[in-house]
């Protein structure tokens, strides 16, 4: 299932992590800036060309995300067919990569994967030049598949984790909320009113210059135990400028 490497003499690393750390080690040493890439082969080379813009499903607005889940099959496929080619609207490659899109969007990658391959099957055995051309072309289409299958399936894994880390903390909040007897909401709430208290005291000059031109602003008199506690050089101004002069 696996395509052959395309580069079958290049130093190949399992990970992501180890090609990193030899892509350093190689800048460092040789002055050559290199950077990892991951093959159709499964492995991790480096390569000196710069990386073509990976599309980021952050990229994709809510508008993206929807028309492309609302596409027909047959135009979901040709967004992910334009897609292992480099091609296509950014906003669809963007949408592609987002969590609701994901297994619809791995489904295709296997369905042009066995259109392929079946065309492999139907030209096998046939020598001619168009079918020689035409193996070299869908050899490099077929790598390009296999790179966004697991590009896919590494999204799906990070968004599935990303799931049970939520639904992990709040079923762990709801918890401790019902042992304290009081919602989660309450508790946020409660959470917000000490901050905002510890906030007053540990600025009590700058909270009381505050409010006494909040009282000035609505008009109404400062009590004497706000104004005694008022910075030197403060004055509770009064509105009305008209009294001053
Ligand atoms: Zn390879």
């Amino acid at each position: 299932m696996t395509p052959p490497c395309p580069h079958p003499t290049k130093s190949r690393y399992a990970t992501l992590e180890a090609a990193t750390r030899a892509a350093h080690r190689v800048t460092h040493q040789a002055g050559l800036p290199l950077r990892p890439y991951e093959c159709p082969c499964t492995w991790w080379h480096l390569t000196k060309t710069p990386a073509a813009p990976v599309p980021n499903a952050a990229d994709a607005t809510l508008a993206d995300i929807q028309r492309l889940a609302s596409l027909p099959d047959i135009d979901f496929r040709e967004v992910v067919a334009e897609d292992a080619r480099g091609e296509g609207a950014p906003g669809d490659r963007a949408a592609l990569r987002h969590h609701l899109n994901l297994t619809r969007w791995k489904r295709q990658l296997g369905q042009l994967q066995g259109d392929l391959n079946q065309q492999y099957g139907e030209r096998k055995g046939d020598k001619s030049l168009a079918t020689h051309d035409w193996r070299k072309r869908a050899a490099g289409y077929g790598d390009n598949l296999a790179l966004r299958l697991s590009e896919c399936r590494r999204l799906k894994a990070e968004a599935h984790a990303d799931l049970l880390r939520k639904h992990a903390f709040r079923k762990h909040d709801a918890e401790v909320a019902a042992a304290a007897g009081a919602t989660v909401q309450e508790m946020r709430r409660h959470a917000g009113e000490i901050a905002i208290d510890r906030l007053i005291r540990a600025h009590q000059p700058e909270f009381r210059t505050y409010l006494a031109e909040a009282y000035a602003e609505l008009g109404i008199t400062l009590p004497d135990r706000v104004r005694r506690h008022l910075p030197a050089g403060t004055e509770a101004a009064p509105v009305d400028e008209e009294s001053a002069s």
